[in-house]
């Protein structure tokens, strides 16, 4: 089976990297070419387009940033006239809707079509330790279990297309709720000159403690946000995906939007492409 891996940025590369190690055809392409080249050294074959890729592939897995990345990559004129017979995993974080939308277009072309985005980084990634859900039908799951089984050991089928997206974004949320949070009570605890080690004893011996906690506040102590895993410009668009797809229900989102205001204003301040934990230096200004 030959399978094509459509972006091969911080995600897209250790994934195309499991799959050459559980022994797959590899095909990768990648907008700016120079990312996907050190996978040539471990087998995989590069393409020149996204067309060729999709063309000579079963299945084409994308690791793209977002829904207008894959729209532009994946029904190209060039390349939806390949997409026949193909079945495409989408892994990449989108809104539920613009998920379906895809689906939608892919079966149109005569393609199958299965979410599976990810929760984890680049060393589970790299380990094949991501956590996976999923959405779509049940045989299309099946049919890439074992594909999806090289990204993560227990990949779940969640429900039809979109809830697999849903969950992705009910995570995602989580991740900028707990550490605004965090950022905040460490720069109060900071500024009244609390010791930072009793506070997190206090915190790691309660109810409200979360291991992402511990992870981040090295970073936020040294103010530290180089060499990112998920960089802060990915949970502004994954906060601003969530505010969109909350908004159509009866759902309170002013504090959601009050968090969306924090990331804005890194990215205007530069802090785009640094590890979200950059947004501590939003709410904790150094002075
Ligand atoms: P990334 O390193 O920025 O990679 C994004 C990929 O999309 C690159 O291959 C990029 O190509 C491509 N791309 C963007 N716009 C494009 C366009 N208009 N046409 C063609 N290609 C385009 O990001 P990533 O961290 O791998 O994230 C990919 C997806 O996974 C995102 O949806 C993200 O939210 C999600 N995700 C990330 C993490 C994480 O920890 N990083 C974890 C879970 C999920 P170029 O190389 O040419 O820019």
């Amino acid at each position: 089976m030959k399978i094509a891996v459509l972006g091969t940025g911080l995600m897209g590369a250790p994934l195309a990297m499991r799959l050459l190690s559980s022994d797959y055809e590899v095909l990768v392409w990648n907008r700016t070419p120079e990312k996907a080249e050190p996978l040539v050294a471990g087998g995989a074959e590069l393409c020149e387009t996204a067309a060729q890729a999709v063309a000579a592939a079963d299945v084409i897995v994308l690791m793209l940033s977002d829904v207008r990345a894959i729209v532009e990559v994946l029904f190209s004129d060039e390349t939806r006239q390949y997409l026949q017979g193909k079945t495409v995993i989408q892994m990449g974080t989108i809104e539920p809707n613009e998920s379906r939308a895809l689906n939608e277009e892919v079966e149109k072309q005569g393609g199958r079509y299965i979410e599976a985005p990810v929760l984890g980084s680049i060393p589970e990634a790299k380990k094949g330790e991501l956590l996976l859900m999923a959405g779509g039908d049940t045989e299309v799951f099946t049919q890439c279990l074992p594909i999806l089984r090289s990204f993560g050991h227990d990949p779940m089928l969640v429900g039809p297309v979109g809830q697999g997206a849903a969950m992705k974004l009910a995570m995602n949320q989580l991740i900028a709720s707990l550490t605004t949070g965090f950022a905040l009570s460490l720069g109060l605890v900071r500024r009244e000159g609390v010791s930072v080690e009793s506070f997190m004893d206090v915190l790691r011996n309660s109810a409200l403690y979360a291991p992402t906690f511990d992870k981040k506040l090295d970073r936020m102590l040294r103010r530290d946000f180089s060499q990112p895993n998920f960089p802060l410009k990915h949970l502004d668009k994954d906060v601003k995906l969530f505010l969109k797809a909350a908004s159509q229900h009866p759902l309170g989102l002013s504090g959601l939007k009050g968090i969306e205001q924090l990331l804005e204003r890194g990215i205007l301040e530069g802090m785009a492409d640094e590890d979200y934990s950059a947004v501590y230096d939003v709410i904790d200004r150094e002075t």
